[in-house]
């Protein structure tokens, strides 16, 4: 894996070769062409003078030949000097009479070529006594150099008429084959060193370039969260060696801040997910940064379908949309409370504060879910209002009984001592419910204290019999009492289990059917206690099974009210059934009966677990 990585490194690196050595060379060529182009110049001024200096010797060495042969410029032996001359010299010679008429030239020999007076070279010679001219021949048509002097100076003593001009011609070519040849030589000298040096240049650099690839993969190891040093260049004592100690402090230094960083996310993401209260945040656009667990219960939401997802998106309760609208809008605190959407609904109070990240706005939002609250609020607003209808009840027949006695019926001695009867009944009713408030105030507080004694059923269960046995036989009932053979002994409160014991017995001979039986067994095992009241009597239906231990209620509220129930005795039984450790059933069927049954815990140790 690493080395096919570490490969294409390479051949990434040789792809990009090729063009720096394209560029290389071609900066060579340049500078070489420039400094060729120079020097060739320079090459070119210092052969022109050399062969100008030769010329002129050749010239006047011609010039002394011709004023020493006997009949000068028209000596039949020039012709033959001249040619000689040529053929030594590979150079043109030319004798021109002062008229420009040419006597002699080694290539044409006499032959007639026209008047050379106004070529340039003569004219330059006739006035200043020197004529240089580098142009092409108008008789050979090639590009020729041209040095003529006078045969006699201004001067000399020579007749007029005998004076003429004594000219030579170098071809260009032949004096510039030198340059060419040092030209030739000096390219391919260049191009040859250019390709040499490209060559060494590549291979070293191939060489050098060797650990780059270790680098790209370190560095592609390190985006991706490993840590690896860099192997095999620990021997080295040179850049790469450097550059790989600065890789390798890098490499720690960005290990501990990731470690530093993972941690305070860690930390961050424990203190969000132990926070009952739900956080959110979300950036300008609503996208959630950030939510914990709480918030995604809450909302009815998975936390992957929250990340980076527009929050209106996956949580459709406009009152929060409209909460972090309005906080991202006005850059302010904003306060809510709404209801989920959820199976069951939830109560959430919402507070979205502003939240900048930098110059970007964002939202951060707390939930707390008050839904307990409020359930709780509700029912003290409903309990204080069934309190007072409650009181209100009895105390408005005990008003209106002594109101009727002080508008004379007092003096009424058939009815009077019925009225007076009335209002001590109501007395009695309200003692009776205030009794019951306070017992299951006091319940509900946690406040109350057991007394845990051995208790002996069979004598609780009869002693419940007898206080029962009165409004039993007004009612044509018998009591049936149930308990294991060997008896029943546990640890609970007396008191407490009496008023259990009560409330069900009470319950059950009002609203049993008459002439029948109210049952009251018992059994156990090493752990738990089943005590059960069963009659055979009106029954619950199923709907109002569930609201039966609630406080106040009653299926039939006249009649519950006639028969001196207070609507608060199951609640009561409830409560005190709790607090011992134990549970509360009822199983019944209209018009056929009801059966309570009360599970306690054998002991004390037992009260605390949770009953099964
Ligand atoms: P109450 O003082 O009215 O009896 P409770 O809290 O004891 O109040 O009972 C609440 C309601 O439950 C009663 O009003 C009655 O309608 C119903 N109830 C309780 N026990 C029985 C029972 N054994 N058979 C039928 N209904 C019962």
């Amino acid at each position: 894996m690493f080395e096919k990585r570490a490969e294409t490194s390479i051949m990434r690196f040789s792809k990009a070769l090729p063009n720096f050595l394209l560029g290389y060379i071609s900066l060579h060529l340049v500078i070489a062409a420039i400094f060729l182009f120079v020097l060739t110049g320079w090459l070119r001024d210092q052969m022109l003078d050399q062969t100008r200096l030769r010329m002129q010797d050749v010239c006047y060495g011609l010039r002394e030949h011709v004023r020493e042969l006997p009949a000068g410029m028209n000596d039949p032996e020039l012709l033959k000097h001249v040619q000689n001359l040529e053929s030594r010299m590979q150079a043109r010679f030319t004798i021109v009479d002062s008229e420009g008429q040419v006597l002699v030239d080694s290539r044409t020999g006499y032959k007639d070529i026209g008047n050379h007076g106004s070529r340039p070279e003569i004219i330059e010679a006739r006035q200043k006594g020197f004529g240089f001219q580098q142009r092409t021949s108008e008789t050979l048509g090639l590009p020729l150099l041209y040095l003529a002097i006078p045969l006699y100076e201004r001067d000399e003593s020579a007749p007029n008429d005998q004076n003429g001009f004594v000219r030579v011609a170098f071809e260009e070519k032949a004096v510039f084959e030198t340059i060419r040849s040092v030209q030739k030589f000096l390219w391919i000298f260049t191009i040859g060193s250019g390709v040499l040096a490209a060559a060494l240049m590549s291979l070293f650099a191939f060489r050098e370039m060797r650990p780059l690839p270790r680098f790209a993969e370190a560095a592609r190891n390190v985006a991706a969260g490993q840590y690896v040093m860099l192997p095999g260049l620990t021997h080295r004592d040179d850049e790469w060696k450097s550059l790989a100690d600065a890789f390798a402090i890098m490499q720690a230094e960005l290990r501990q801040r990731e470690t530093r960083l993972r941690e305070n996310s860690q930390r961050i993401e424990a203190v969000l997910g132990s926070m009952v209260e739900g956080v959110l945040a979300v950036d300008n656009q609503q996208r959630v940064l950030v939510a914990n667990q709480a918030a995604c219960e809450m909302l009815d939401a998975k936390p992957s379908e929250l990340a980076n997802n527009l929050l209106q998106k996956v949580v459709r309760i406009p009152e929060l949309g409209h909460a972090i609208q309005h906080t991202l809008l006005t850059h302010s605190e904003r306060q809510t409370e709404f209801e989920t959407l959820s199976n069951p609904r939830r109560i959430l109070e919402v507070r979205v504060a502003p939240m900048s990240e930098q110059r970007e706005f964002g939202a951060a939002v707390v939930m707390h879910d008050v839904t307990d609250l409020r359930a709780l609020e509700n029912m003290r607003r409903d309990f204080v209002a069934n309190v007072s209808h409650e009181l209100k009840t009895p105390l408005a027949s005990i008003k209106a009984y002594a109101e009727t006695l002080r508008l004379g019926a007092i003096h009424d001695q058939d009815n009077n001592l019925d009225f007076v009867e009335q209002i001590e009944d109501q007395a009695v009713v309200l003692d009776r419910q205030i009794a019951d408030l306070l017992l299951l105030s006091e319940l509900e507080s946690g406040k109350s204290t057991f007394d845990r004694t051995d208790v002996d059923l069979a004598e609780m269960f009869q002693k419940c019999r007898k206080r029962f046995l009165v409004e039993a036989e007004r009612r044509d009932l018998r009591i049936e009492i149930s308990i294991p053979e060997e008896g029943c002994i546990f640890e609970t409160d007396r008191a407490a289990l009496r008023s259990i014991l009560d409330n069900l017995v009470s319950n059950a001979i009002r609203y049993a059917q008459p002439s029948g039986a109210v049952e009251i067994t018992a059994v156990d095992d090493l752990e738990w206690v089943e005590i059960t009241v069963t009659d055979h009597g009106v029954g619950i239906s199923d709907e109002n099974q569930e609201r039966i231990f609630e406080r106040f209620f009653r299926v039939d509220r006249a009649r519950s009210r006639d028969l001196g129930g207070t609507g608060l005795g199951l609640a009561i039984v409830k409560h005190t059934v709790n607090a011992l450790g134990g549970t509360v059933a009822v199983q019944s069927k209209l018009g056929q009966g009801t059966a309570f049954t009360v599970r306690l815990p054998q002991n004390s140790n037992l009260a605390n677990l949770t009953p099964s």
